[in-house]
């Protein structure tokens, strides 16, 4: 199965592309997971802190509304001792008290025995003349100071806190006590002051005394609720302001800020769904994509484009190794721009082992083109050359040649002489010709040499000098043999140039039987 194989497997472009790909989307995503956290975690910050700053301001005004209040009822307590047996300014001043301000829902004067003297307003002047004995009235009575009592409900069932002043007579005696109210559950200064709250999406605040019990909330029926278990009014009981996350009694995620008025101790909340805090992180995320993915387009191109610089040269290395036979091929991986460490050194490795391989082959070549007794070329050099020159239509004249009763000196000196002799001829022929003829051993003791480009008659003069040449030459131990010499051309064209070779050949034979030791020129 080596082509299934073949076909699973990956190029080096993909793998760069797709490592590349899989590190950009990995990246990206945790920046934009780490840009939601961080953009997640600034909004919650943010609302929890704008919630805390809220409370604080309303906590400082509602502070300062108390203080206010005390301050009015203060006045009226130093003003009241001279007539407080008098019911009509007594009456007056809680009239004036009421009417000054818009603090109180009313406002009343309680003599030192708990008795209500005066009251405003009007309606409610009935029971003036009557013990007071709720808990507010009692506790101003006990501790005869200024004070801003808990929420009770009162005796016409209005759940109330009031805000008192001690008045004492000159001579420092405790008459009673100048007392503003406010009803928690109606519309009064405090509810404008805590119910108006800025935000219109899910935020509301609420406020709760020390006792736990609820003062204002937007919902009315949960006002005077003792609200129990809360680890919100835990907390601001314990730290007095703060920011907290919670949820609410619906369940719902709550971002929550408090903080405390000092002179009654109540806590006021500021909160806002979580919801509605992180609404913006969508958005947020959303700018953040819009604003990456253009710029991770063009990573990817010039990651494209890089990962093809990169694998080109292997490629083209590649394809110059896959094709090493062909006359090219070095040129080719000559040409490969390897312009990074590991592709220069493959170019470096495929060049020294495509210059080893053409001087192997060439050497091969030369082998299996060469008669190993003489050194000249054999049948296979004759064949090749003549390919060659037919290829180019180049004429050559051909010399064949024989020695003379070659078989007496075998017979004579042995076949190890013989084989002397053969190389000593080998070596005068070398002598006798010039570069670019081609000399061959075709036979036993039989020989041919191809002058290209040579006319007849230089071929003529070529072979009568190496028959003198060989005559006069004597070779030991034999002494001088003679050689007998066949000449022929082929002048190009559409002939078989191994038809010269018959030719050079019918002459020789000539040259043998018209006595030898002869120069025989075929002129067909
Ligand atoms: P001719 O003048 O007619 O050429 O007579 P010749 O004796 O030379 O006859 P021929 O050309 O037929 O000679 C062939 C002889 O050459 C036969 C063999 O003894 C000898 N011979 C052939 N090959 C070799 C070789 O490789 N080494 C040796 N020593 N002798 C060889
Ligand atoms: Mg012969
Ligand atoms: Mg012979």
């Amino acid at each position: 199965m080596p082509n299934a194989k073949k076909g699973l497997r990956m190029d080096l472009r993909t793998l760069i592309l797709l490592l590349s790909a899989l590190t950009a989307v990995v990246m990206l995503l945790s920046s934009y997971f780490a840009s939601y956290r961080v953009q997640r975690q600034l909004l919650i910050d943010h609302a929890l802190e704008s919630n805390r700053v809220y409370a604080a301001k309303l906590a400082s005004i509602t502070e300062l509304f108390m203080q206010n209040a005390l301050k009015q009822l203060a006045f009226s307590a130093r003003n009241l001792p001279q007539a407080l047996n008098d019911d009509t300014p007594v009456r007056e001043e809680t009239e004036r008290l009421l009417a000054q301000s818009s603090a109180f829902n009313s406002t009343f004067v309680v003599d030192n025995q708990g008795v209500l003297r005066a009251i405003s307003p009007a309606p409610l002047r009935s029971i003036v003349g009557q013990r007071m004995d709720s808990p507010g009235t009692l506790e101003a009575l006990r501790v005869k100071r200024p004070m801003v009592s808990s929420p009770f409900v009162s005796a016409a069932n209005n759940l109330i806190v009031v805000a008192s002043q001690p008045i004492f007579s000159e001579d420092g005696r405790y008459l009673g006590y100048v007392g503003g109210s406010l009803y928690l559950r109606q519309h009064n200064i405090l509810e404008k002051l805590l119910g108006e709250h800025f935000y219109q999406d899910g935020s509301y605040i609420y406020v709760v005394d020390a006792e736990r019990r609820m003062l204002y909330h937007p919902d009315p029926n949960r006002v005077g609720m003792l609200i129990k278990t809360n680890s919100l009014i835990n907390e601001l009981h314990s730290r007095g302001n703060g920011v907290q996350q919670v949820t609410n009694s619906f369940g719902v995620d709550m971002l929550a800020g408090f903080a405390t008025v000092p002179s009654t101790g109540w806590g006021i909340v500021a909160q806002q769904p979580l919801t509605q805090t992180l609404a913006p992180t969508k958005r947020l995320i959303l700018d953040v994509v819009e604003l990456s993915v253009p710029l991770a387009l063009l990573a990817g191109i010039a990651l494209w484009w890089l990962a093809l610089t990169i694998t080109r040269p292997l490629w083209e290395l590649a394809a110059g190794a896959r094709a090493f036979d062909r006359p090219d091929t070095l040129e080719r991986i000559h040409g490969v721009r390897a312009w990074y460490f590991e592709a220069a050194e493959l170019k470096r490795a495929l060049l020294f082992s495509l210059k080893l391989l053409q001087e192997r082959i060439g050497r091969l070549n030369q082998d299996a083109q060469t008669d190993p007794l003489t050194g000249l070329g054999n049948r296979r050099r004759l064949d090749f050359t003549l390919s060659l020159l037919q290829a180019d239509e180049r004429p050559f004249c051909a010399i064949v040649l024989d020695i003379d009763h070659f078989k007496r000196v075998n017979d004579q000196h042995g076949h190890d002489v013989g084989d002397q002799v053969l190389r000593a001829l080998a070596g005068l022929m070398r002598t006798c010709c010039r570069e670019g003829d081609v000399l061959c051993r075709t036979g036993g003791e039989e020989f041919l040499m191809l002058l290209p480009d040579a006319s007849l008659e230089v071929a003529a003069v070529v072979a009568e000098r190496l028959r003198l040449v060989v005559q006069d030459t004597p070779i030991e131990p034999v002494g001088a043999v003679t050689i007998s010499l066949g000449v022929a051309r082929w002048s190009g064209g559409v002939d078989d140039p191994a038809q010269a070779l018959s030719h050079a050949d019918r002459a020789l034979y000539l040259a043998k039987h018209s006595g030898r030791n002869r120069v025989q020129v075929s002129e067909s």
